[in-house]
């Protein structure tokens, strides 16, 4: 291994699969000795990517890997959410056919998320399962997407609709791609990141439970604090959120023990925003919301850690989130509580809401919640 601190994922619903998790910086211009530690170069290799990631990473990924002595055919799919489509899935399958990827060869995943649920739905469905790489690009993608095996594509304006469980065999994660991102992406990726931060003593468990000298909460603020968004890149932020999401994973892999519902914080509220605002906000940065609400929620219930709402409010300022949220147009509540109602994580009836609780970084799912209250902090002002 090229990377002294990989993750190890092992799956407690079978010790036989395991994924590992490797951050480092400029991984994608080493592709190929990478891939060397798990695939002999007699496998061929499908890389999919977007236009734009194709302009700015497909040579050298390639280069990396035809150094190697690997075969590669790359595919190039349009930009955005359109291309996680049936259609566009099955022009892959066409494609991969052409290129004569059988059983034993490898669909590489280079971008957003967009690519890697598309690529790992694919994945998982042709010649009924072959081997994915996750690459992630975006900050969403590198925190979130790439890790934890859901693939998906969206039919008709249902997103996700149709979808597999489908681990990778690896998350390549290369933090200087990130400098090429927008900063629209990367703050929405941020929105993430700061959810990781308050729920990461819910996350951990024995197996990943390294010493920290501090926690993600105290060390993203001063990262922020001195860098604004360009906290983002830096490898051991992504490291600790990739670790926190792969424990939860591991232990929840099919979301069937409760576990992996932590991962919401924010997202209830969040999903409500974005689909009122058409999802002209990105849903990281409708996350970021969402994480504020939900601590306002627990401050009328009395129960949130002091000076969380603070603390929040000046790291969404360093971020540059502040101005996104105050140019929202006023969004009705009674619509946004609607929404909420509407949430496919709700359970019998109820709003399910995860919810910090006094000592920072565990949190609680309720459903209890009278509406009323969330009606209030809907109406409170940022
Ligand atoms: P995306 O893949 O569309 O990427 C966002 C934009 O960034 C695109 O325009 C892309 O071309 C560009 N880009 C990518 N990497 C870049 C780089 N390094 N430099 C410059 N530009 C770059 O969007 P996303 O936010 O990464 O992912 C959103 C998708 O992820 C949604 O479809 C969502 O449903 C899915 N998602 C999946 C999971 C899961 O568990 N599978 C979790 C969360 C979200
Ligand atoms: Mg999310």
């Amino acid at each position: 291994m090229l990377t002294a601190n990989p993750i190890e994922m092992k799956f407690l619903a079978s010790h036989e699969r395991s994924c590992d998790i490797i951050v480092e910086p400029g991984l994608i211009g080493q592709l190929g000795e990478y891939l060397t530690s798990y695939f002999s170069t007699k496998s061929k290799l499908f890389l999919v990517c977007d236009e734009t990631v194709a302009r700015l990473y497909l040579q050298d990924a390639l280069n990396s890997l035809q150094k190697k002595g690997y075969t590669v055919t790359p595919y190039v799919v349009p930009v955005g959410e359109e291309s996680k489509s049936l259609h566009q899935a099955q022009d892959l399958y066409t494609a991969a056919m052409n290129a004569g990827l059988g059983r034993n060869d490898v669909m590489l995943a280079l971008g957003g998320g967009v690519v890697g649920d598309l690529t790992g739905f694919c994945a998982s469905t042709y010649c009924r399962g072959i081997t994915v790489i996750q690459i992630p690009t975006t900050l969403l993608a590198q925190v979130d997407s790439s890790i934890g095996g859901k693939t998906g594509v969206n039919v008709g304006s249902i997103k996700n609709s149709v979808g597999t469980f489908h681990q990778p065999k690896a998350i390549l994660i290369d933090p200087l791609a990130l400098n090429t991102l927008s900063e629209q992406e990367r703050r929405a990726g941020m929105g993430e990141i700061i959810k990781y931060a308050l729920i990461e003593h819910s996350c951990l468990n024995d197996v990943f439970n390294p010493e920290q000298p501090e926690s993600l909460w105290e060390l993203l603020k001063s990262e922020v604090n001195q860098h604004g968004l360009n906290a983002a890149t830096k490898p051991e932020i992504l490291h600790r959120c990739a670790l926190l999401k792969a424990s939860v994973v591991c232990r929840d892999e099919f979301e069937t023990s409760g576990l992996r519902i932590f991962l919401n914080l924010g997202h209830t509220f969040g999903h409500a925003y974005e689909s009122l605002s058409h999802y002209e906000i990105l849903h990281g940065e409708a996350v970021a919301l969402g994480i504020l609400k939900a601590v306002q929620l627990t401050e009328i219930l009395q129960q949130a850690p002091k000076t969380l709402e603070v603390e929040l409010k000046t790291l969404f300022n360093q971020l540059g989130l502040t101005p996104v949220f105050e140019t929202m147009p006023p969004y009705d509540a009674q619509a946004l509580l609607k929404a909420m109602q509407l949430d496919k994580k709700n359970q019998y009836g109820s709003i399910r809401l995860i919810l910090p609780t006094p000592e920072l970084g565990v949190v609680e799912a309720r459903t209890d919640i009278d509406e009323s209250l969330i009606l209030r902090v809907l109406q409170q002002k940022l």
